[in-house]
């Protein structure tokens, strides 16, 4: 038998174990939608955390003066500015920076890391010219991106719940970071104030609402995965106490910790026991960036070992953790040559795997296509598990008239097969008639701006 043959069964059972048939995505969705609502009624009700934005004023296109914006959600951070005319002018002009940050500063001190975001943006500030105009009084605003969990406080504080993503600066846990840039940009002699602190779905979800009044959530497909919404305030029963009880607000779903009734593996199970937060981040450990090509890498190594479809020996590098990258698989995906070249080429350059037959080849590639499509259709049950609960909660709200989710980041942007087995699962669980009113489409840069126009709205001397 060929070593293709030999891994036969268990591709098929992977296939098995890893199927997205309708009533798994179905009870994927209401477990969301339920979780939702657990997670809305007291604090630690579910899996969700249901963060309270406390941005509830969407922008409206109204906007107008100069704003800056900067995101700090991982080894770069972005700086920019834009110059907003108002309903009829929109984006007058924008301007942005994009700076990394030394790996030092990673494991530095707060100080340190917010005194190199702060002379970065005073360097770019320096630049400002031509259609850019200074605001007439007051300070400048920011809107300040985030990408790591806090605990908000108001729409411009927050504190540090931990550094993730391979940061570890010390002294920042248990702080306000608006505070923390507020002073570095002061002893950086910037006369600006973080007006808004949110994360990156939610400014996603700012930014695309600008352009287009029908958008109603927003999904980050990246290295980790989140999403957000537009939530009604009087649907939020831990709100309880506030007087603050009318209009809309943007809820954080934190779904990534979602975990209900999702079809795991072995493969699965094993890769979380071995993270640095096991039992943590479930749905994301399944559906995102970061995972995938490690999912499809135990894997490849079960067949290796059990059913030698690389041959007789087996390369240590094969072994290694995170050796093969969710990009790795969709470049495999897209390699429509006769011999499967370019699959052969990842695997050994990525795996130490230096002769692959063909066969072995195209095993690989269902590998690859089984996890992208259970990751992809159960991004797409989630998805359809949010609109479940708001029309739930508002019939008429989302089924029935336009619709638009907004997505944003790499997984989404740059993995086709991903991208269409999500927007087939959202098809099949509301069908093809509904389907064509809910808009799926990808924000180009919508993060950046929808910061600047939550400083905008949030302005303290709009
Ligand atoms: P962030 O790290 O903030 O999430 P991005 O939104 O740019 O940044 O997402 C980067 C992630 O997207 C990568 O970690 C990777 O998992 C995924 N990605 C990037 N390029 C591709 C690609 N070609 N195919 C599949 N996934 C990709």
């Amino acid at each position: 038998v060929s070593a293709a043959a030999a891994a036969a069964p268990i591709l098929a059972d992977l296939k098995s174990k890893c199927a997205t048939p309708v009533p798994v995505l179905r009870r994927v969705a209401d477990a969301m939608a339920a979780d939702m609502r657990a997670g809305l009624a007291e604090d630690g009700g579910s899996d969700l955390k249901m963060i309270l934005s406390y941005v509830d004023s969407l922008p409206t296109g109204n906007e107008n003066g100069l704003f800056y914006a900067l995101d700090l959600g991982g080894t770069n951070f972005r700086v920019l500015r834009v110059q907003l005319g108002g309903k009829e002018k929109r984006v007058v002009d924008n301007e942005f920076e994009q700076v990394s940050i030394p790996q030092e500063l990673m494991y530095g001190t707060t100080e340190e890391l917010f005194d190199f975001i702060a002379s970065g943006l005073a360097k770019f500030v320096a630049k400002e010219k031509g259609l850019f105009h200074k605001p007439q009084e007051g300070k400048g605003e920011v809107g300040f991106t985030f990408s790591f969990p806090i605990k908000q406080t108001s729409i411009d504080s927050g504190i540090l719940i931990k550094w993730t993503k391979g940061f570890a600066v010390s002294g920042t846990a248990g702080k306000d970071v608006a505070s923390c840039l507020n002073e570095a940009m002061k002893r950086q002699g910037l006369d600006m104030r973080v007006s808004a602190l949110v994360n990156d779905a939610v400014s996603t979800l700012a930014g695309a609402r600008y352009w287009d009044d029908d958008v109603m959530v927003a999904v980050i497909l990246g290295t980790g995965t989140n999403a957000c919404y537009i939530e009604r305030m009087d649907a939020i029963p831990k709100l309880e106490n506030l007087a603050h009880k009318s209009g809309n607000t943007i809820i954080n779903t934190e779904w990534g910790a979602f975990s209900s009734g999702l079809p795991l593996t072995k493969f699965d199970k094993d890769m979380d026991s071995e993270s640095i937060n096991p039992g943590e981040q479930i749905f994301e450990k399944t559906i995102s960036g970061m995972y995938l090509g490690e999912i499809v890498r135990r894997v490849l190594l079960k067949m290796a070992q059990f059913s030698a479809l690389f041959g007789d020996s087996i390369p240590d590098k094969l072994s290694t953790p995170f050796v093969l990258r969710t990009p790795d698989l969709s470049t495999m995906q897209q390699d429509n040559s006769d011999d499967l070249h370019t699959v052969g080429a990842i695997l050994s350059d990525r795996t130490g795997v230096k002769s692959s037959s063909f066969g072995a080849r195209k095993t690989v590639v269902e590998v690859c296509d089984t996890i992208a499509k259970r990751g992809g259709r159960l991004a797409g049950a989630g998805i359809v598990g949010i609109l479940q609960k708001m029309e739930e909660d508002s019939s008429g709200l989302i089924f029935g008239k336009r619709t638009v989710v907004a997505m944003d980041g790499g997984l989404y942007e740059h993995y086709p097969q991903y991208r269409n087995y999500l927007k087939e699962a959202v098809a099949e669980l509301i069908g093809l008639e509904a389907s064509r009113n809910v808009v799926i489409e990808h924000t180009k840069d919508g993060s950046g701006i929808g910061a600047a126009l939550l400083a905008a709205a949030n302005s303290k001397y709009g």
